[in-house]
């Protein structure tokens, strides 16, 4: 068929029907939309709470701590760490990081399941590779990798002393007077400090389906980020000897089964994966680093890297593509440039639109083209494949995933329903029994509600304002890192800043930054909190940005990203929409200018003695 654009008649190289393609994009979406929305969630530690726990630390005694500190950073993972190390370089030597795992790492120390790798180079996800002289081994690394790196960040930035582990905040409150933060822990500690940098996380608590008969079963069921190695045998790396004669299940297949799936095939004696909704799994095209070759970088290789890749992702057209991998190559295509024969851009306003829409079904289509040349059983291979616009799911990437399917030991359960409930001795799907001896939750991260609903506690702020009431109709922030009535206190979360795919660099950007203003706020004796004008200046201008990409995840089928199709409960609804490399620009300029602009500068208090008996 010739596909022609509406306004100028351009043909367009594509060969399937458009109208069809969304036709089934909205009868898949309507198939798997539940009532229950978000709610048909519950956290792990809800219903199955022996599950949820750290495997990893020797449980530690310590007395409580009682102090006064500079700043206190809430969580020891990548955005933590960094904090850390940042304010270190800008000569803040006096906070504490308080972690609730057993060492450095968040992401890192909790997912241990096996297969866990970074989706992102290693090059550009590793922050300070070229400060610790790190070389990572492979193109993506693998988990453990990941997590050492976590840990000698954390020895060569001298962290370790200022650490808290196995500690679990219980609350976070500002004292006006004294205009101090009090934050308190399971542990008694009572810690006060002018500042405080929050970085507990987007997917941190993790979740399970209401699914009736839990309590039921008789066999093993863990969740990915709570993986039982003394159950499976093996690690991160494989090995599961332990799972050679066990019939295992798979609920779900988001970013983590697809890394996880050809594991299990490998040792499982039999493996089920319970798929909802398909993933899109493009190439990625894993290789070893030759050391050689990132030791004759230049200086600031991975900065400009990153910013080279960013640039591609935000569609600033560089004149080269540097890093070259699956997420360039479909997002530098994403306007449909290679779709046409003419210059896209000189194209009508409203083709260059269509020509998007159009590259978009494409992209999506080229996944089940994949399937096709891999998949060898046609009904499988039809029920692996996405109907769904490309970036309405994390896309995923990984080339042992597909090819799992074609073992004899592994076999596809597919539902739109998903899993309608579990018995005493396996699960039942779309009707049909199903007998094993292990369930394993793939089934993701609360991303909804308040931060106190995923993270345990409440902040509060002047004259007793909770956070989650203040945010109870949306979040409210400057720069999506301050907030009025929270005086000197520091989000590195997602909301109401820029973001694009890759999370090791958007918290070291936002850690640098949040370093470097409370540096100069103790330097100048100042509290740093937006002005009313401004943060709900930028409040609008968030949410103004955010339409279009809103009423595209309207469409899309359900997932975290749409709030399971109730778009008003979207977890990400408050992403600033820009490109993250002129967000950036823009902090930087606002940086360099010096004045603060839209925060409220007042005196600091001079700190209190700390009496020892809070
Ligand atoms: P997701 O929320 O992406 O996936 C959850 C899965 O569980 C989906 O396939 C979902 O189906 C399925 N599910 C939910 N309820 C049921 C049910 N009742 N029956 C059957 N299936 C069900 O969680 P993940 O842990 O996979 O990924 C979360 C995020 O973590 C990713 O988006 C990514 O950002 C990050 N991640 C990053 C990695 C990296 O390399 N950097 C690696 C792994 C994860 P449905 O789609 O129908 O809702």
């Amino acid at each position: 068929m010739t596909y022609r654009l509406s306004v100028s008649g351009t043909p367009v190289r594509i060969d399937f029907d458009p109208d069809e393609v969304r036709a089934r994009f909205a009868k898949e979406r309507d198939r798997r939309i539940k009532r229950e929305g978000v709610d048909q969630f519950q956290g792990l530690s809800d219903v199955l709470e022996h599950e949820d726990v750290d495997r990893y630390a020797q449980p530690i005694t310590r007395e409580a701590v009682f102090e006064e500190t500079d700043v206190v950073l809430l969580g020891g993972g990548l955005g933590g760490l960094c904090t850390g190390a940042y304010l270190r370089k800008h000569g803040v030597t006096d906070f504490r990081i308080i972690e609730q795992g057993g060492d450095f790492g968040g992401t890192w120390y909790w997912n241990r399941y096996p297969g866990v790798q970074v989706d992102m180079e290693s090059l550009m996800y590793m922050p300070f590779l070229e400060e610790t002289g790190y070389i990572p081994t492979q193109r993506y690394a693998d988990g453990a990798e990941l997590y050492e790196h976590t840990q000698r960040l954390g020895k060569h930035f001298d962290l370790y002393r200022s650490a808290l582990f196995q500690t679990i905040v219980t609350s976070v409150t500002w004292d006006n007077d004294q205009r101090r933060w009090e934050v308190r822990t399971d542990r008694g500690d009572v810690i006060r400090a002018r500042f405080v940098v929050r970085s507990n996380g987007v997917l941190s608590k993790p979740q399970i389906p209401r699914v009736p008969g839990i309590n039921d079963f008789k066999g093993k069921i863990f969740h990915t980020s709570r993986w039982d190695y003394d159950y499976t045998g093996g690690d991160q790396r494989g090995n599961l000897s332990k799972l050679k004669d066990k019939r295992v299940a798979v609920v779900g297949t988001g970013a983590t089964a697809i890394q996880v799936v050809p594991f299990l095939a490998k040792d499982a004696g039999e493996l089920l994966v319970v798929q909802r909704t398909p993933s899109t799994v493009g190439v990625r095209n894993n290789v070893p680093i030759d050391p050689n070759s990132v030791a004759t970088l230049e200086p600031g290789w991975q900065a400009a890297r990153i910013r080279n890749f960013n640039e591609i992702m935000n569609e600033h057209d560089p004149a080269e593509n540097v890093v070259n991998d699956t997420w360039t190559q479909v997002f530098g295509k994403f306007d449909g440039r290679d779709l046409v024969d003419v210059d896209h851009k000189t194209l009508p306003l409203e083709d260059q639109l269509e020509l998007r829409g159009l590259a978009d079904l494409y992209f999506t289509l080229q996944i089940h083209k994949r399937i096709d040349s891999i998949i060898t059983d046609p009904e499988t291979a039809e029920a692996l494949k996405p109907w769904y616009g490309y970036v309405c799911k994390r896309p995923g990437l990984n080339d042992e995933y597909y090819p799992a399917f074609n073992q004899p030991n592994v076999r596809l359960v597919p539902s739109p329903d998903g899993v309608d409930g579990i018995t005493e001795t396996g699960l039942v799907v779309d009707g049909k029994a199903y007998d094993v001896d292990l369930i394993v939750f793939s089934t993701g991260f609360e991303t909804n509600g308040s931060t106190r609903s995923r993270y345990g506690y409440e902040v509060t702020g002047r004259s007793g304002l909770t956070m989650s009431d203040y945010f109870s109709d949306g979040a409210k922030t400057l720069h999506g890192l301050y907030t009025r009535n929270f005086p000197n206190f520091i989000e590195l979360g997602l909301s109401q800043n820029a973001y694009i795919v890759n999370f090791g660099f958007m918290l070291e950007r936002k850690a640098n930054h949040a370093a470097r203003v409370i540096a100069h706020a103790m330097n100048h004796g100042i509290d740093i909190e937006p002005t009313q004008e401004a943060q709900e200046e930028w409040v609008t201008k968030v949410r103004e940005a955010a339409k279009p990409a809103l009423s595209y995840m309207a469409e899309c089928t359900p997932g975290y990203y749409n709030g399971q199709g109730d778009i008003s409960k979207a977890s990400f609804r408050e992403v600033y929409k820009i490109s993250e490399v002129d967000f950036w620009d823009q902090m930087d300029a606002w940086w360099e200018e010096g004045a603060l602009d839209g925060l409220d500068v007042a005196p600091a208090h001079a700190a209190q003695p700390t009496t020892g008996s809070h």
